[in-house]
């Protein structure tokens, strides 16, 4: 895909808008006297002073983010959670009314919120009975109107990764969209995932997230590697301080301790191992879905009152069963061992009485 076919993928006014200008981007010096921004100069009620506004292009954070994922800085988006990347995708890209998304359910449910939230209209393919694309349904859904494809890989809930192939062929057939791989659950998987293919297709957007393996949920921190035009398309259209001082300052001292992360992930990977080996051997568990994620789906006898049961004695597992392609099963996140035995033994308990 050339420039100008990427460009005509974007809703016309906002390329033709003038973005919000501000102060912290009009002047992006960091010497002077700093009365262009209307904050308070004294300092802050917080024993920490964050009374300056952020730097709204995150640039030292991106810095990092690009030497730890092998990308350049320009091909970086970090939003508030990628929850916001997937938002701001649909409003750049999809006019409602006349694009569309496509979805591969069972997958991630806020794709299909955020289209509903813009009002643009989605279209699904499922997935195969193995949690894989159905390439050739996938194609023939494939249309000039489709602007975004979202493939989760490693699946969310189904936990899988999706064979690179696959997606391969859907980014090699389809030239008139974007192609998103959200990438989520990529550092619980043995593989590079697809951000080494950024360079070759232009519209490929990966999505990640510190979310998970680094254990930065409560901050908030996504991140979109994509063309650097196709970035720029978002922080057209971002908030201007989209990301706040806290998470960018913490966001680089995570990046500073990737071994901590790395640890931590392989802690979770050996959890995850004897969980499955443990809930294999309880009657009443039908099946137990291979994972590359930090969960497992489990199909089990009255998956509906077992969930109830559980959630009795306070062990909060996720409904899934009344998803397409996962009934009868829930979603079980890796936990701590201890959260894990306790997990296991209540199961087996409530199992033994179904
Ligand atoms: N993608 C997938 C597949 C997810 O499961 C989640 C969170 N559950 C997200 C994206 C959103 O992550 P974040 O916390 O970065 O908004």
């Amino acid at each position: 895909m050339d420039f100008n076919q990427l460009q005509s993928l974007v809703r016309p006014h906002i390329l033709e808008m003038k973005p919000y200008a501000s102060a912290r981007s009009e002047y992006t010096g960091s010497k002077g006297i700093f009365l262009d921004a209307n904050e308070n100069p004294i300092g802050s009620a917080t024993q920490t002073a964050y009374n300056r506004y952020p730097d709204p292009l995150q640039k030292a954070l991106k810095e990092k983010v690009a030497q730890e994922k092998g990308v350049r800085p320009e091909q970086i988006f970090l939003g508030n959670g990628s929850d916001e990347a997937i938002d701001l995708l649909i409003r750049a890209f999809c006019e409602p009314g006349e694009d569309h998304l496509l979805l591969l359910p069972p997958t991630y449910g806020m794709y299909e919120v955020s289209a509903n939230i813009n009002k643009v209209a989605v279209q699904k393919v499922s997935l195969t009975s193995d949690f894989q694309l159905d390439v050739p349904a996938i194609q023939q859904a494939l249309s000039s109107s489709t602007k975004l494809v979202f493939i989760c890989s490693p699946n969310n809930p189904t936990g899988n990764l999706m064979e690179a192939a696959d997606i391969l062929t859907i980014l090699d057939s389809h030239n008139e969209g974007l192609v998103i791989v959200d990438e989520a659950y990529i550092d619980f998987a043995s593989t590079k995932g697809f951000v080494p293919f950024l360079d070759a297709y232009p519209h490929l957007v990966v999505m990640q997230t510190f979310s998970k393996a680094w254990g930065l949920a409560g901050l908030r921190l996504g991140m979109a590697f994509a063309n650097p035009f196709v970035i720029n398309v978002l922080n057209r259209i971002k908030p201007p301080y989209n990301l706040n001082q806290v998470t960018q300052e913490l966001g680089m001292q995570a990046l500073e301790r990737a071994k901590a992360k790395d640890h931590m992930v392989g802690q979770l990977l050996g959890e995850r191992e004897r969980v499955i080996k443990a809930l294999e051997n309880i009657p009443g568990i039908h099946q137990v879905f291979p994972s590359d994620a930090n969960f497992l789906l489990v199909k089990m006898e009255n998956a509906q009152e077992v969930y109830n049961s559980l959630l009795e004695k306070l062990i909060i597992l996720r409904n899934r069963s009344y998803v397409h392609l996962c009934e009868g099963s829930l979603r079980i996140s890796i936990g701590t061992p201890e959260e894990n035995e306790q997990m296991l033994r209540g199961l087996q308990r409530v199992l033994a009485n179904a």
